[in-house]
């Protein structure tokens, strides 16, 4: 990972993660693996090609530019072979149908920040301001530290999504000085669970959150999406409820399900579960 990490989306005029009206900044890259994720674009650390096969005409043109041989025809659609692809394009700027997209783009902390004030006058207008979200913003916390110290010193309000899981020395020293809002997931309480639909124990995510409020500095707003038969079992959401009963916390939020996930995880050419 170089200093400038990809992000997979900036969404302006938003009026969801916080008050106002937001800018809300996507990350690329995750240290969770979560099966439900309904952003499966932004696990991965790397530049991604996506397909989208309700658009795709079946014309050809795309694997006739591609250089790497990658793009095959299947019995009754064409696919990306992603052990070949270099993602370099090609494909995507002679595809008249949009069927294809490449996620991931760097952009400097200039640019950035120069993206996010261009809405300044809207956000003092309603309250809003820019939120971090991924992905996992806290992976990229030097860049960040950069982006949200510029941001500080236009008065903007800075809000954070994250998953938990990062490194709080690092969370202290690069961001917190600079932050307002907290969104931080509290998915499953059961560690074995935890590591078995997110692939990481949630040691470090408990630990965390206690850190957060030892002592409170900012507003923090704990989540948990609601996942069938897996995050809204009585057993956890009660386990949950026991917990953030510990904490004075700002808001407690349970997210409805977003299945959205199905037709990104098709067009990344991956299995559904
Ligand atoms: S160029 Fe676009 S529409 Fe044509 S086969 Fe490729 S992805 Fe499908
Ligand atoms: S991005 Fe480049 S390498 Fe990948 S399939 Fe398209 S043309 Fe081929």
């Amino acid at each position: 990972m170089d200093n400038y990490p990809l992000i997979f989306d900036i969404q302006r005029s938003s009026f969801v993660d916080g008050s106002g009206i937001r800018t809300v900044v996507f990350f690329k890259g995750c240290p969770l693996k979560c099966d439900w994720c309904h952003n499966p674009e932004s696990q991965s650390f790397n530049k991604e090609i996506l397909w989208y096969h309700n658009l795709c005409k079946n014309c050809n043109e795309c694997s006739l530019v591609c250089k790497y041989n990658a793009i095959r025809k299947g019995d009754y659609e064409y696919k990306i072979d992603k052990t070949e692809c270099k993602v370099c394009s090609e494909c995507v700027y002679v595809c008249i149908h949009n069927a294809l997209r490449i996620v991931g783009q760097k952009y400097t902390t200039e640019s950035l920040v120069g993206i996010i004030l261009k809405d300044k006058i809207y956000f003092d207008i309603s309250g809003g301001g820019v939120t971090f979200s991924g992905g996992e913003p806290l992976m990229f916390m030097e860049f960040l530290s950069v982006v949200c110290k510029k941001l500080k010193e236009e008065n903007l309000n800075i809000a954070i999504q994250t998953c938990g899981y990062f490194n709080f020395e690092k969370f202290e020293y690069y961001i917190s000085p600079y932050i307002n809002t907290i969104y931080f997931d509290l998915k499953i309480v059961d560690d074995k669970q935890h590591i078995g639909h997110t692939k990481k124990s949630n040691t470090r995510i408990l630990e965390n959150l206690k850190k957060l409020f030892s002592p409170k500095q900012h507003k923090i707003f704990i989540r948990t999406p609601l996942i069938g038969n897996i995050t809204d079992t009585s057993e956890n959401l009660g386990r949950i409820i026991e917990i953030i009963k510990n904490y004075d916390c700002d808001g407690y939020e349970k997210l409805l399900f977003n299945d959205s996930y199905q037709r990104k995880i098709k067009a990344l050419g991956l299995d559904l579960n």
